[in-house]
């Protein structure tokens, strides 16, 4: 059955100028027109109206955790639960996640591919849920992320420690035999662990290249979480398609990024909140204070980074500190506040992100053919960044997730 949906404003997920008096139609599963009202919505068509409310494609997060939500000393937790527990609590995040608007989700890192099964679950129908692009365990050095939890089992663990060109390259290949999308590698030290500085190298360039060759031999992709230069730039030369958080990275590290199309999803929101709640918050004093001596580095890098043209995806980092499933869009305030074009801030969420995957034709836009993941707001998002936040209507694969009731 053919629905249409009217709106004060349609915004494709594109560059496109946004439609004022936007209209879209759907019908099953996928999206049949779009274009302003008077063009669109004819005799017949069963329609609803979003007077106040703007129009766009689903969004993305493209960093989170499915296996925590928020509390203030994290890891530890996440290591000590019940895998099918968690297992279980994720498909809850995974909800709150999609009832705020983001139909995509990526999942960097989880204990026990909890990610890669609930991804499937929902793929089979069993459950419904957000589209889950996945990574399993976050392949790592031995000593680099993991040191402090010893006697882990492989399949409860979230990290998999390996070294040398073989051992990254059977721990790559193990990772894709468990059905990841996307292999996750921990390239540097962390601000949320250890005690080093999280700037530090960790695995080399051979190493990310070996990851680089498995992943891409069999269609996946790499992602490398790296803080310093060094890890940044070897990431890059190695072929990598995405760097997460980048909060140590200097001009010659974001210039690489840029002349090779490697994709920056710089997480601001694990910033902002770690300093936001610090050591009264009950997050670690090293966290607290790894995170204050990288954030004046961080903001500068950014804004030279938008100047430069690097392809920046938006990612919460959900699951750190204070960074809850639900509450997703702050990152797109924090990315303007930053120096972000709010249709830029929305770009990220939806067609690069669409990019970035290789899901190109399919999500982060809204155009014929594509599937019906659409997002209604109240307010103009392109005024007020804020308005992201306030979802009133959710569609994934024309499946009304919500429908507030907003503007009838
Ligand atoms: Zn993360």
């Amino acid at each position: 059955m053919l629905r249409a949906l009217v709106a004060d404003l349609l915004i494709d997920g594109t560059a496109a100028e946004p439609v004022k008096a936007g209209a879209l139609t759907y019908d099953s599963g996928s999206i049949v027109d779009v274009g302003p009202v008077d063009e669109i919505v004819r005799e017949g068509i069963e329609v609803r109206h979003f007077p106040g409310g703007t129009i766009l494609p689903g969004l993305t997060d493209s960093h989170l955790h499915l296996g925590l939500d928020g509390e203030g000393s994290f890891e530890m937790g996440m290591l000590k639960d019940l895998t099918s527990y968690a297992a279980i609590r994720a498909y809850e995040y995974a909800r709150r996640d999609l009832h705020s608007g983001f139909t995509t989700i990526r999942a960097m890192a989880d204990k026990g591919f909890i990610d890669v099964g609930l991804q499937r679950a929902i793929r089979d129908g069993l459950v419904k849920g957000p589209r889950i692009i996945s990574s399993g365990h976050m392949l790592c050095i031995t000593g680099g992320r993991d040191s402090y939890v010893p006697g882990v089992s492989f399949s409860d663990n979230l990290f998999e420690e390996c070294d040398g060109i073989d051992g990254v390259t059977r721990a790559a290949r193990r990772q894709v035999k468990y059905g990841v999308d996307w292999i996750k590698l921990g390239v540097t030290g962390a601000v949320s662990a250890g005690e080093g500085p999280p700037g530090v190298q960790q695995l080399t360039e051979a190493e990310i290249r070996a990851a680089v060759v498995v992943a891409h031999g069999q269609g996946k992709k790499v992602a490398a979480h790296a803080h310093g230069a060094a890890g940044i730039k070897a990431a890059v030369r190695a072929g990598v398609d995405s760097i997460e958080h980048g909060w140590l990275a200097d001009r010659e590290a974001v210039d690489m990024m840029a002349a090779a199309g490697t994709y920056w999803v710089p997480t601001l929101a694990p910033l902002h909140l770690i300093l936001l709640h610090g050591v009264e918050g009950g997050i670690p004093p090293s966290v607290v204070e790894r995170t204050r001596r990288v954030q004046h580095n961080m903001y500068e890098v950014f804004s030279y980074g938008l100047r430069c043209g690097v392809p920046m995806v938006m990612g919460t980092d959900v699951g750190m500190p204070y960074n809850r499933h639900g509450e997703n869009a702050v990152e797109f305030d924090l990315m303007v506040k930053a120096g972000m074009l709010e249709k830029d801030a929305i770009v990220s969420a939806c067609s690069r992100a669409a990019e970035m995957f290789g899901l190109e034709g399919v999500i982060g836009q809204l155009s014929p053919g594509h599937s019906a993941d659409i997002v209604v707001v109240e307010g103009n998002p392109l005024e007020d960044i804020g308005a992201l936040a306030r979802t009133r209507f959710v569609a994934k694969d024309g499946w009304i997730v919500r429908d507030d009731g907003f503007g009838e």
